[in-house]
Formats: C-alpha cells, sequence, structure tokens
C-alpha cells in the first residue's frame, strides 16, 4: 500500500484516527507536526529554555527528539531522576539515555531520590507499609517526581518544565479527576497552562495529543532501545486508573479518535471554566517551603514521610486530622 501524504513510499502504519495509511517519514512528521502545535499554545516555542523530564521510556525520547526538531538544542536540558526501585533503574538504561542525548546534542542531567529525599522509592514504600499506611508506590513516586522536575526547573533557569504523558494518560487523569469530582485539578488541565504559585515551574505536557500506540511506534521506527521493562510497582497501579484505561481503549476500538475528541472537547470546555474562575495563590508548605493544597499546612509528600516514620517525630504536630 501507497502512502496516503506522499502518494511515493510504501506505507507501515495505519492510524485509525485519521483513516490513513502513512509511511515512516509521513508519521514522523505528522507526530512532530502535531507535538509543534501543542507546544506553540503551551508557549515552548517562545521559551528561552525548557526542562524536559526524561524517563528513558519510549514517551520520553519521542518528547526530547519532537521538540530538538524545532527548537535549538541549547534552550534544553533533559533531566532523569533515578527513583530507587530494585531492578527497574539500571546503570545501562541511564548510559543508553546519555549517549542518545549526546546525539541530539542535548544537556543531561541526572539526580536521585536518595540524594535528594534522602530515601529510596522501595525504602519510603518499605517504610509506609511497616507503618500499616495503605498508600501506592506511585503515590510517592508521582509526588516527589513533581517536586523534583520543579526544583530541577528552577535550579536551570527554565521558563517550563515538559513532561511525556500522553493522550491516553492525559484521558486517564481527565477521567478520574471527573469521577472524584476534582473540579481544582480538572480544570489545571487544560491545553494553556496556567500558573497557581511563584514557586511553581509552569508544566507542560507536549505529547498530550498523540496516542500512546503512536509514540510506540515512533519509538519503535527509529530504532530507539527504550526501557521496555515496566515498574515492577505498576501492579500496585491505583485500581481505578486501571478501569478507566480500560473502558476507553474499548471506546477508542469502538470508535477510533474518540480520546482524541473527549481532549479536544475538555480543552474548549475549560477554557470557557477558566475564563469564569480566579486563580489564588497556593499556600505555601510549612515544612519545605513547596506550594501545598488550598486549606493545607503542609504538602502531601511532607506528609506522606511523617506518617512513614522518616521525619523526626517533631513534624507529628503538622499531620492534618484524619
Ligand atoms: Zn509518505
Ligand atoms: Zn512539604
Amino acid at each position: 500500500m501507497i502512502c496516503d501524504v506522499c502518494h511515493k513510499n510504501e506505507a507501515v502504519i495505519f492510524q485509525p484516527h485519521s483513516g490513513r495509511s502513512l509511511c515512516k517519514d509521513c508519521f514522523f512528521n505528522d507526530v512532530k507536526e502535531r507535538v509543534r502545535k501543542e507546544a506553540e499554545k503551551q508557549g515552548i516555542l517562545n521559551s528561552r529554555k525548557v526542562l524536559l523530564a526524561v524517563s528513558g521510556g519510549k514517551d520520553s525520547l519521542v518528547l526530547v527528539d519532537a521538540i530538538s526538531s524545532f527548537i535549538s538544542a541549547s534552550r534544553i536540558v533533559a533531566f532523569n531522576i533515578v527513583e530507587g526501585i530494585g531492578g527497574y533503574n539500571r546503570a545501562e538504561q541511564a548510559e543508553k539515555l546519555r549517549k542518545y542525548m549526546e546525539t541530539l546534542g542535548v544537556q543531561l542531567v541526572s539526580t536521585s531520590f536518595k540524594s535528594e529525599v534522602g530515601y529510596t522509592l522501595d525504602e519510603m514504600v518499605r517504610s509506609s507499609e511497616v507503618k500499616g499506611m495503605n498508600v501506592s508506590p506511585c503515590t510517592f513516586c508521582g509526588g516527589f517526581r513533581r517536586k523534583l522536575i520543579n526544583n530541577a526547573g528552577i535550579l536551570y533557569g527554565t521558563d517550563l518544565v515538559a513532561t511525556g504523558h500522553n493522550l491516553d494518560d492525559e484521558v486517564q487523569t481527565i477521567m478520574i479527576n471527573l469521577i472524584r469530582g476534582d473540579l481544582s485539578r480538572l480544570i489545571r488541565l487544560g491545553d494553556v497552562p496556567i500558573k497557581v504559585s511563584g514557586k511553581f515551574v509552569t508544566r507542560v505536557k507536549p505529547l498530550r495529543k498523540i496516542y500512546e500506540w503512536e509514540t510506540t511506534m515512533y519509538a519503535y521506527l527509529k530504532g530507539y532501545s527504550f526501557q521496555e521493562v515496566e515498574c515492577p510497582h505498576i501492579v500496585n497501579k491505583p485500581t481505578l486508573r486501571a478501569k478507566v484505561r480500560d473502558l476507553i481503549y474499548s471506546l477508542e476500538e469502538e470508535r477510533p479518535g474518540s480520546l482524541l475528541k473527549i481532549l479536544e472537547q475538555f480543552d474548549e470546555i475549560s477554557q470557557k471554566i477558566r475564563s469564569n474562575a480566579s486563580f489564588t495563590e497556593l499556600p505555601r508548605c510549612e515544612i519545605c517551603g513547596d506550594p501545598t493544597s488550598y486549606g493545607r499546612r503542609i504538602c502531601k509528600n511532607c506528609e506522606l514521610l511523617i506518617r512513614s516514620g522518616l521525619f523526626s517525630r517533631e513534624y507529628q504536630k503538622y499531620l492534618p486530622m484524619s
């Protein structure tokens, strides 16, 4: 079959949401152009410097490849975090990532939970289990990753921090917040980023309109050797996300393009809601100084460390009543 775009090359991909068959190059161009459009709305094209959070997985490689195709590598800092998960964060993977960034001319900086927080993710999870807490490892991981990414954005003087979340991730998050009725989180998910704290470097997701299967194919067709081992904690993933994921996959299978439509509709609605909402500065955590949710004295990360017994006892007084 011949490519529906260039009418020259052999097609290697069928894109259900557009109904087109594409050759390798036209597929890469299609993905990059969709990332560029989103990046433009998010202010990446005009930013002085942007920090890209990279894990070594397929999404992060597509992120760096696409962004470095339309802004100069000197305006990009790739940032990697070693969470400290047994059998998952391996040295050879970090080395592959470093080599790949080198070919793109992108600066790579690395840090770890151990050096920044004092504990590996596995140590935090173990302590929380000893204390009988029923908290998913993903809650620890997500919260501290966000903290470290934001700190790095400040340290390297970037005006934006970008993560590799794809369309599937984004629609799952929207559905979860809808189900939970979490309006304040929901309206922050729109396509144009909003700033809710002077201490938050604005977070953007340039891949939010790219399907997960597309990032997988992109990485595969580019011949990337990416981290294929799944995080061992994935089995403990919140069941709600797993259920929502199954639900939206069957919807997409029956009606290709559904996820894109959901996100586009959501972006329109969120703009309308935002135009009537006012965003006041978030309060600061009394322990670490990071922004926290309205009505809280300390942030969720500090609360988790106190509850896990990893902070000195004097901080107990900060625990919210539960
Ligand atoms: Zn083509
Ligand atoms: Zn804190």
